[in-house]
């Protein structure tokens, strides 16, 4: 029994383990502390990752920097996906700072408001390609300017989707086509850089509160409709999602890419 009693007292008194340990990552689209990306990032960061952040523009600068220094960040940088230059000068600070990256977390999306107000029909073509370009686009591109740095066997991108990606949702319209076709991406990214050793993945995410959120109309709707429906009945938190971010850029999840992982408490299985 006293044996017993000890060797329990070791075991509780080793470090808990850290899925990523020695991993650098680098954070696209954290606006605040509600976004779904600093959920991921805090979780990361207590797993012993080393994390890189970008911010938008000045205003979320403000709001990123202090977020990012509290988790110890090296790298702060602005980036707009939709600026080639920016997009390289943040891929050369990583290379010159760290020569390597092990993951990439891609959590942006953007469509114009009149495009998620109006009928779906009345879609315009410069918002169509603009929500495109910054929501599903910009995830090749950051998968390119990555790759020469991702470790082999072991490189790692993850996106956020939404199941307005395949099935209708009130007042999402043009973002389902946009993450119908970010969901798309990450098979192909995935079918193509499988043999590099990268993985690549995406976590669908249930409706939360945060900036992207106020952009859909009769949010609140949404989510009390969720809330009864979901076989959990519950509201779904950044942590849940940066929990099972944790797992897909860890090496617990070292067989599985291509995969569209739902954290929605399992409303996508319901048909109500
Ligand atoms: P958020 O507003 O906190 O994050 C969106 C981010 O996109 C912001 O940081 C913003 O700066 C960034 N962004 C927009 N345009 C950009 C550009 N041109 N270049 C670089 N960054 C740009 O909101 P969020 O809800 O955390 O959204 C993150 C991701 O999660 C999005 O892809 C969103 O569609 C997805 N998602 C959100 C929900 C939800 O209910 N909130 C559910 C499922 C999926």
């Amino acid at each position: 029994m006293r044996r017993r009693q000890s060797r329990l007292r070791r075991q509780n008194s080793r470090p808990a383990m850290k899925l990523l340990d020695g991993k650098k990552g680098l954070i696209i689209g954290v606006a605040n502390n509600r976004s779904l990306a600093w959920g991921i990032a805090a979780s990361a960061r207590e797993h012993g990752a080393e994390l890189a952040f970008t911010f938008l523009n000045e205003a979320l600068e403000r709001r990123v920097t202090p977020l990012a220094q509290s988790l110890d960040s090296p790298i702060i940088l602005p980036c707009d996906v939709c600026s080639d230059e920016q997009v390289d000068a943040l891929f050369s600070v990583i290379a010159e700072k760290w020569g390597c990256l092990d993951f990439v977390v891609h959590s942006v999306a953007y469509a114009h408001g009149e495009d998620l107000a109006n009928r779906f029909v009345d879609t315009s073509r410069r918002g169509f390609l603009q929500a495109l370009e910054i929501s599903a686009y910009s995830f090749v591109s950051l998968a390119k300017r990555a790759l020469p740095l991702l470790k082999p066997q072991g490189g790692n991108l993850l996106t956020l989707s939404y199941y307005g990606a395949v099935k209708v949702v009130p007042n999402y319209r043009l973002m389902g086509v946009a993450k119908a076709a970010l969901e798309a991406c990450v098979r192909e990214l995935a079918a193509d850089l499988g043999p590099d050793g990268v993985r690549v993945n995406a976590i669908s995410a249930g409706p939360v509160r945060t900036l992207a959120a106020s952009g859909i109309s009769d949010f609140r709707q949404l989510l009390s409709h969720f809330e009864a429906r979901a076989p959990l009945r519950r509201l779904i938190s950044i942590e849940d999602v940066g929990s099972a971010a944790l797992y897909l850029l860890s090496d617990l999840a070292r067989g599985v890419t291509g995969e569209v992982h739902y954290v929605d408490a399992g409303f996508n299985i319901t048909a109500v």
